[in-house]
Parts: structure tokens; sequence; C-alpha cells
């Protein structure tokens, strides 16, 4: 038989090759690829867990479970360190699974002796939106920092609460948008901005999913305060205004549900509604509850457009942008590196506890988009457009967003 030459094994132990170095507390790698290529992103600079923000997860739902838990593990910034569950062996598995002590679990009732847990530094709050309000009083009343999930609350009267029950007690509360941390939404807002479509004229933002188990939360207007548009319509509302950092002048809207589904006894099926913005930018979002699910979004500028698929989904981000390239007209698709969305929002947060600056999404942001929903709900009641407050300053209620997140 003949022999087959192996190459010689390089012995371990040896001048390492190629590893990369850690210079000023960051680790780097060298290039592997041609200039022309994409660069790699560095590897992350993740802080050891003495020094990450500690968070109290408030609510083991779906969501919790199937997204904001698993997001931690690419933090750089933030940890879970508690949880809050009125389910005993929810508790215990879900404590085991991410090595939570059983001296950081809490119930319902014992929630309130978290402001003697020094290393929770913050509540992500995530159950059903009614009880936003009160969580959110009680978090900051134990002198916690606060994460609220999306729609902020059931009113305006209740976002105006939360925002002075944090403001009271010195604590930040942030909304969790995680559309304006998400990659793609961030780079077609950018480019926008920038003047690269032109002049924005108009705006087109659809969000739809057809609806299950009528006996759910989110069909009873109790636990959810409405139906399609607090819950997933509220993407279109946040992320068109967002992408402009103009606010809404007037709003017009039309609802519809369908009489015989039980699905929409007490919650709206469809809505649509039509934001006109100060520089007479018009936006026409659609929203469902009874449409196969479909999240889109769509920028028309005077030089050129650009649309996102699955805009407001967890993932599946398509940027195209099209405009004039001497006598053809050119579509050019855009792929960006992949960064988790629930773990940029929650960095985000953690970055804000430590250094102070008021979160990109802020309670006032919660406010804002409760006001306008507001004004939807009476649109479409009266049949009527309703004038909205003007605002006198760009993203008026937005704080910045952290050096690492622009780049
Ligand atoms: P879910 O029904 O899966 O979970 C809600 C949790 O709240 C459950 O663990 C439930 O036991 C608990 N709960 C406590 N008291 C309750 C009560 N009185 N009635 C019903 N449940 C009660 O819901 P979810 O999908 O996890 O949604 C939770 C929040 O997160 C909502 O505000 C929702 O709008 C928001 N959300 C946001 C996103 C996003 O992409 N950011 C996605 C889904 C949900």
């Amino acid at each position: 038989m003949g022999s087959v030459a192996v190459a010689a094994p390089v012995a371990l132990g040896g001048a390492p090759i190629d590893e990369g170095s850690a210079r000023g507390g960051k680790v780097n790698f060298p290039a592997i690829h041609a200039g022309t290529e994409r660069p790699d992103a560095p590897p992350p600079n993740q802080a050891p867990p003495t020094r990450r923000v500690g968070f109290a997860i408030m609510g083991l739902g779906r969501l919790a479970l199937q997204n904001i838990l698993p997001a931690f593990a690419q933090c750089k910034h933030a940890r879970p360190v508690a949880l809050v569950s009125g389910d005993k062996d929810k508790l215990r598995i879900v404590a085991e699974q991410y090595g939570i002590p059983a001296s950081s679990c809490y119930d319902y009732a014992s929630f309130d002796q978290i402001k003697d847990n020094p290393a929770v530094d913050a509540v992500y709050v995530v159950l059903p939106n009614a009880l936003h309000h009160d969580a959110v009083l009680r978090a900051a009343r134990a002198g916690k920092h606060v994460l609220c999930e999306k729609p902020m609350a059931t009113s305006p009267e209740e976002a105006r609460s939360m925002i002075s029950a944090c403001a009271k007690a010195g604590k930040k509360l942030m909304i969790a948008y995680r559309c304006q941390y998400e990659v793609y939404n961030h780079e077609l807002a950018k480019r926008a901005r920038a003047g690269e479509f032109g002049a924005i004229q108009f705006i087109d933002a659809i969000n739809t999913q057809n609806q299950g188990d009528p006996g759910q939360w989110r069909q009873k207007k109790a636990l959810a305060g409405g139906g399609s548009l607090p819950d997933v319509g509220l993407y279109c509302l946040n992320t068109a205004r967002a992408l402009l950092g103009e606010e809404p002048e007037e709003v017009q809207a039309s609802i519809f549900s369908p009489q015989d589904d039980p699905r929409f006894a007490e919650v709206e099926a469809t809505v649509t509604f039509m934001l006109r913005f100060p520089s007479g930018i018009i936006a026409n979002c659609a929203t469902s509850y009874s449409a196969h699910e479909h999240r889109s979004m769509r920028v028309l500028g005077s030089q050129g457009h650009a649309e996102i698929d699955n805009a407001f989904a967890y993932e599946g981000q398509k940027l195209r942008v099209t405009r004039r390239d001497g006598m053809a007209e050119a579509s050019t698709e855009l792929t960006l590196g992949q960064k988790n969305q629930f773990s940029q929002e929650i960095d985000h947060m953690a970055q804000c506890v430590r250094s102070g600056a008021t979160p990109r999404t802020p309670g006032e942001e919660g406010l804002q988009d409760q006001i306008i929903m507001a004004a939807i709900y009476e649109s479409a009641r009266s049949g009527k457009p309703v004038k909205l407050a003007p605002m006198s300053r760009p993203d008026a209620f937005r704080g910045p967003m952290q050096p690492e997140e622009t780049s």
C-alpha cells in the first residue's frame, strides 16, 4: 500500500501564531481578509460579572423565556440576577437554568423585598400591558431602575404616573422599543436622515398577525388595553417617529372588527392610521390581528426609496435601497452584521444605568406613543382627524445612542 503524506502538526506550546492580543483591556485579532472585504467586527469586550448591571426579570412568559433571558448571553454590560413569577415550579426551573439563587427569586407578594437585594440594579417588566403601571411603581419604590416592555401602559395617565414615580425615586425608566436598537432599522434611519433618498415624502408601515385563542390576555381589554394597535401597530407608529425625529401634528384613523368573531369581542382587529408630520411627510400605517403575519416598512424620498422586509420581526430583516445609477435604476440589498436586538436594547439600558445618560427610549417616548394611540382611537370613533400638540425640537424625548451602537 502507498503511504499518504500528512502535514506535521504544529506543536502546542510553541510561539502563538495569529491568536490575537489583549491590549488596553481589549482582545484584538489581526485581519484575515483583504481590505476589499467587509471588516470583521471586533470580538465583544464583555464586562466581567461583577461589573455588569444586574437585572431582575419580572414575569416569566413567552417573551422572557424565549427571547429576553437567552439574549443576556450576548450582552456585554448586563446579566440576569433575579426572577419574579407567581409560579413556584417555573421559578425554580428557570432559576436553575440561569444559576440564580433561590434567595433572588420572588413572587408578586414578596416582590417589594427586592429593595434589600443589592445585586439587582434594574427590573425588566415583562407582564401583560395593564400590569406594567403597578409593577413600575413598585420597582421604583424599591429603589430600582426600570426597563418596561411596550406598550408602556394602557393610557397616557398611567404613563405619566410611571414617569413621575421613577423621577421621584431618582431612577431611570426606559421603554423596550427593540426596533430602535435593531441594526437594519437603525441603518435605514441613519441613511434617511443623512438625505440619501432626498427629501422624505412618505412612509408606509405594516405590522399584522393572525391571532388564535380568544381567551388569551391579548384579547381581553382589561389586560391588554386594546387590540392590534397597542400590541403590533405600535411598532409602525414608534418606528416612523424614530426614523424621522419629528412628531406627528395630526392623525386620522379607521378601525374594523368583525362582529361575529369571539377574538374581537373586546379588542379591535384592524386599524389603519395616517400620521401627518409638520414637514409635510405622511406615514400610512396598517395593523391587524386578523391578517397573516407581515411586517414591512418603506420610506419614499424625492431621489430614492428603501424597504425593510421583516422590519418589526425578531430576525430576518432585509434592507433594499433603490436609486438612479446613470441611465439605470439600481436596487441594492444590504447585508449588515447580525446583532441580537434584545441584547442591544438591554445593554443600552445597562450603559445608561452606569453612565447616568438618558436612555434613547425613555418613559417620555412611551408616553408620546400613548398620547398618539389615544388620538388614533378618538379619530376612528369620531371619523375626523385629531390634532396633536406641536413639538419644538427634533427627537424631543430621546436620549443619545451609546458610542458603540452608532459605529
Ligand atoms: P405571556 O402571556 O407569554 O407572559 C406574560 C407573563 O405574565 C406570564 O408568565 C404570566 O404568568 C404572567 N402574569 C402575571 N400576572 C398575570 C395576569 N394577571 N394575567 C396574565 N398573565 C399574568 O406574554 P408575553 O408575550 O411574554 O408578553 C409580555 C409583555 O411583553 C407584554 O407587555 C407584551 O406586549 C410584551 N411583548 C413584547 C415583545 C417585543 O418584541 N418587545 C414581544 C412580545 C411581547
